[in-house]
């Protein structure tokens, strides 16, 4: 099982869109985290949540670039950082 503070991800917050990392973070079930996010950003109400990690999708998103210069928010294969397109990309690249 993995660490519960890393397998609750982040909340990004709808007015900055800062994302606020939890600071205590505990497995409930096998699939569900009981998580405590800050108030890191000043617009959100810190509380307790339940995050079922078999629909989070917040917390796993392709960390690459689109050509927009937009952050890419396609899901990231297994194990990786990358969507499949991303991925194939930076195969490509010399870094
Ligand atoms: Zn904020
Ligand atoms: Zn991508």
């Amino acid at each position: 099982m993995s660490d519960p503070l890393v397998a609750a991800g982040y909340v990004h917050c709808p007015q900055c869109s800062d994302a606020n990392y939890p600071t205590e973070a505990t497995w409930i079930t096998p699939t569900h985290i009981l998580a405590t996010y800050p108030n890191q950003c000043g617009h959100i109400t810190p509380c307790a949540w339940i995050i079922d990690t078999t629909r989070c999708t917040y917390q796993a998103r392709c960390t690459a670039t689109t050509r927009a210069g937009r952050q890419c928010r396609a899901k990231p294969k297994p194990n990786t950082d990358l969507c499949g397109t991303h991925t194939n990309k930076s195969r490509r690249q010399t870094t």
